[in-house]
């Protein structure tokens, strides 16, 4: 997996500022799998998706993730201290093709970015979830498949199976009022508003440092992060 230099990172941060959050994973998920075609990778299982954010958020960021989620029943804000590399589940990613399993004597196969995006304006999430499972079963020929209510269950379990690293839930205990709970990090959001954050500071970097110094842009991102600081600090004093 590469990292994200500064100006890759500018680059994506330009390109994937006004686009739709899932366009935005999109675009760094390809970023992150030069191996996989461009066209694909809004096809691919959400948890081949979601591991290559999370890895290229790893050699960019670093493996602490800090975040905070707020308590299901008291509402108070509790920080977060994660290990990226405990939250993903031991997948073969290298494998582009979808993965299917067959449930109830119906194929399904995982969700992908596409099926998120066609269900993006729904309000009620309960009927997102089912409208992308209903895109997920193999129709072969017949009339729109209508899931079984007691199959949904049923279906999301075997496609955890297939697809694990697409919701990275853990559990939460309130350090206030006890209770426990389970969170689920968003990957494609984490790394986005930590690009975000990186962008800001670097153009802020360029400007103090073409202004001091007359380089370009180009001349200022060029230079290593250490050097960077080190221009930064004698300008500062
Ligand atoms: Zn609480």
């Amino acid at each position: 997996m590469r990292r994200l230099e500064a100006s890759d990172l500018l680059a994506l941060w330009e390109r994937g500022a006004p686009r739709h959050a899932l366009d935005r994973s999109a675009l760094l998920c390809a970023w992150a799998r030069p191996d996989v075609p461009a066209d694909a990778v809004a096809d691919l299982p959400l948890g081949t998706v979601t591991a290559a954010l999370l890895r290229l958020r790893t050699e960019t960021f670093g493996a602490r993730i800090r975040a905070h989620v707020d308590c299901e029943r008291c509402g108070e804000r509790l920080e977060l201290n994660l290990a990226a590399g405990e939250l993903l589940q031991p997948v073969d990613d290298d494998a582009v093709a979808p993965r299917e399993i067959e449930v109830g004597g119906l194929r399904v196969r995982a969700p992908s970015l596409r099926d998120l995006a066609a269900v993006s304006r729904e309000r009620d999430a309960e009927h997102a979830a089912r409208l992308i499972l209903e895109r997920c079963m193999r129709h072969d020929g017949r009339a729109d498949v209508v899931l079984p209510e007691a199959g949904l269950r049923q279906v999301e379990d075997a496609l955890e199976a297939i697809d694990p690293n697409a919701d990275l839930a853990f559990d939460v205990r309130c350090a206030v009022c006890g209770h426990e709970g389970c969170a689920q990090l968003d990957a494609g959001e984490l790394l986005w508003d930590e690009i975000d954050a990186r962008a800001r500071a670097l153009l802020g970097e360029v400007h103090l440092l073409a202004r001091a110094y007359g380089w370009t842009e180009g001349e200022v991102l060029g230079l290593s992060g250490a050097r960077r600081a080190a221009y930064l600090a004698m300008v500062a004093a």
